[in-house]
């Protein structure tokens, strides 16, 4: 729906967008919205959109249940913005799918050609918001932002995190150039590097290895460090393949013992890829190793990342998913094998 809010308020968020120093932003990142530009929210669920049947309580909740219109209007400095909304989904992004990914890539995409809209704002769930950010930019890698928020608490707890996090995201899209963003408790993280670190904390997300690209601040975009390089994007028709026949990648881990039953249990099942997250630089055990050769023998796909929160796999036989986390190498091998 189309909020039809002009951006003429001259209320505080009008303010942020024209009082900040130029000279602080890097000009790859920085650029003043237009007036005549709208935002787009996508509603996709998640706790930023749960409710709870007490305000105390942050975790017994049921994800996915408000709109993205009532998410809106719960952060009233919205209004500055000219914003229109869509509704792509209303799921717990633990349950995220192959489906909801193709129409929400394709929403993006589609909003993303109109010339009246600068940028798209996504809210989804953080149990796998750190995947479909990386999916958006492999496939689409825009040329306009796109940012993802989510929220820690539900929308009905005494502290919610989520208009706060919205209000954010809409600010990071009226002032970033292009890229796909996260921005979660006052820091933009980039598609690639980004990772959920805590299972309950407000702040829950860091960028490995360098940290945040930038903060938002009273609505002022500051950025800290370039964004991350991009590979070409692979383009929407890469995962335009019904949902329903996608490839089977899974994600096998080395650990003490690790003797790879697993991966003959998988091979048996009809596996398409294998994703392992090594121990320390990409290592495995020969058990793992060899069930694993065995797999290859068999044409099935194989790509070796590391358990570890941070840092690349490094020599070894299998293929390396290079520093990407067990998730998205499953992201890459699955785009692969899309091909
Ligand atoms: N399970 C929720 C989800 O990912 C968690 C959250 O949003 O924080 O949708």
């Amino acid at each position: 729906m189309s909020l039809g809010l002009s951006s003429t308020r001259s209320s505080a968020a009008g303010c942020w967008l024209v009082i900040y120093p130029v000279a602080v932003f890097s000009s790859r990142n920085f650029k003043l919205q237009d007036k005549a530009e709208r935002i787009v929210i996508l509603g996709t669920g998640g706790t930023i959109a749960g409710k709870a049947a007490d305000a105390a309580d942050n975790v017994g909740y049921k994800a996915g249940q408000v709109g993205v219109d009532q998410l809106v209007l719960a952060a009233p400095p919205l209004a500055a913005f000219k914003l229109e909304t869509e509704q792509v989904a209303q799921l717990d992004s633990k349950d995220m799918d192959f489906a909801t990914w193709q129409r929400l890539a394709q929403a993006v995409d589609r909003h993303l050609q109109r010339d009246d809209v600068r940028g798209v704002v996504i809210t989804h769930g953080t149990d796998t918001l750190e995947e479909t950010a990386y999916l958006l930019m492999r496939v689409l890698a825009p040329r306009k932002p796109v940012v993802l928020t989510a929220a820690m608490r539900p929308s009905t707890a005494l502290q919610a995190d989520g208009p706060q996090n919205l209000l954010d995201a809409v600010a990071v899209a009226s002032q970033a150039a292009s890229g796909v963003f996260a921005v979660l408790a006052g820091r933009i993280h980039g598609a690639t590097r980004l990772r959920k670190v805590h299972s309950y904390a407000i702040d829950a997300f860091a960028s490995v290895e360098g940290g945040a690209l930038g903060t938002v601040e009273e609505g002022r975009v500051r950025w800290l460090s370039q964004a991350e390089a991009e590979l070409p994007p692979l383009g929407l028709s890469r995962i335009a393949r019904d949902a329903s026949q996608w490839p089977w990648v899974e994600i096998v881990q080395n650990h003490a013992g690790a003797d790879g039953r697993v991966v003959e249990a998988m091979l048996a099942h009809g596996v398409h890829g294998i994703v392992v997250a090594g121990t320390g630089n990409g290592t495995l055990s020969n058990g793992l190793t060899a069930a694993l050769q065995k797999a290859r023998d068999r044409g099935v796909s194989v790509l070796r990342s590391t358990r570890c929160d941070a840092g690349p796999v490094i020599g070894g036989e299998l293929p390396s998913a290079g520093a990407l986390s067990p998730v998205k190498a499953r992201i890459e091998l699955l785009l692969q094998l899309l091909a």
